[in-house]
């Protein structure tokens, strides 16, 4: 059972995910939950230091099945991505985050995020015409292109082809790119030549044992200078305690996002807070 956003994911037999019949049977069960409304789109805080302002959210989806209780996506999306729901559902996710996104805007000016980050799948990305639906969306929503991120894996670039032209639509629309698990890859660094990018998601296993003395601070100190060398901005992931924020904000880190400043929840609370100078 993985404890994450404050809620608990039900418990998933193994048995479950390596039969393929049980595979078919979710990948049904994900047809029926979009079309009953189980999928529900909740937020977390990335915070700038050293105000602690909430910058931006990132959009992270949830399913809350009926029978089987509140399921990972870490569990459905590659289920999705194998049957090819995801191209309906990452829309989903898309046109809702945006329009959350504009309508915090609308309700509480300043006080709102800037920007909101989106998680694109490998499989959403190659499909022809991802740019110019990006693009109806954010003319739907009223959305500036520069209040909308995109977040893709390093494997989902690799391979070039369509998802790296898609990347190249994406930035001539003016929209933010995001590599997600950055350092976890094969080719992080050789990626960064060819991929269009503005912000590097530095992985929680950098950020989790960045605080004890020895590599991980060293490599967690080339990652901010291979960023701010080439323009782009950081966001460090999965940041659980003041000390890690600590040691990361000296090694020139000023974007945060973890449970030390909130967990992913579908109205956030967007007030400046000071839990750490
Ligand atoms: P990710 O994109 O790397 O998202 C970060 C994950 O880390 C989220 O898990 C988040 O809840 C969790 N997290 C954030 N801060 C902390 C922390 O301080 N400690 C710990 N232990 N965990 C933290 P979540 O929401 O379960 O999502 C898992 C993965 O599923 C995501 O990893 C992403 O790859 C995928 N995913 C989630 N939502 C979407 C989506 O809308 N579309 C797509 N394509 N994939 C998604
Ligand atoms: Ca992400
Ligand atoms: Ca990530
Ligand atoms: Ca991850």
């Amino acid at each position: 059972v993985a404890r994450r956003t404050g809620e608990t994911y039900a418990r998933w037999t193994p048995a479950f995910d390596e039969r393929s019949s049980e595979q078919a049977r979710l990948g049904a069960q994900i047809r029926h939950g979009l079309d009953t409304g189980q999928f529900q789109v909740v937020y977390q805080p990335i915070v700038r230091l050293p105000e602690c302002r909430v910058v931006a959210v990132e959009a992270l989806v949830r399913w809350r099945h009926p029978q089987r209780g509140l399921i990972s996506p870490a569990l459905f999306i590659p289920v999705a991505e194998r049957n090819g729901l995801i191209v309906e559902l990452g829309a989903w996710i898309l046109e809702t985050a945006c329009e959350r996104l504009a309508r915090w805007t609308a309700e509480l000016g300043p006080l709102a995020p800037d920007r909101v980050s989106v998680n694109v799948s490998a499989r959403q990305l190659a499909r022809s015409g991802f740019a110019a639906s990006v693009a109806a969306v954010l003319a739907r929503t009223g959305l500036a292109p520069h209040q909308l991120t995109v977040e893709v894996t390093e494997t989902a670039v690799f391979e070039g082809g369509p998802a790296v032209a898609a990347l190249h639509g994406l930035r001539a629309l003016g929209v933010r790119i995001a590599l997600d698990d950055f350092g976890t890859g094969h080719s992080s660094l050789g990626l960064l030549q060819s991929v269009p990018v503005d912000v590097l998601k530095i992985d929680k296993s950098f950020v989790d044992r960045v605080t004890e003395a020895g590599r991980h601070a060293v490599i967690a100190e080339a990652m901010m200078q291979v960023t701010s060398g080439l323009g782009l901005d950081a966001v460090a992931e999965g940041v659980e305690t003041a000390e890690q924020a600590e040691v990361l904000h000296r090694l020139g880190y000023r974007l945060l996002q973890g449970y030390h400043f909130g967990r992913p929840a579908e109205e956030p609370d967007f007030t400046v807070r000071a839990v750490h100078a």
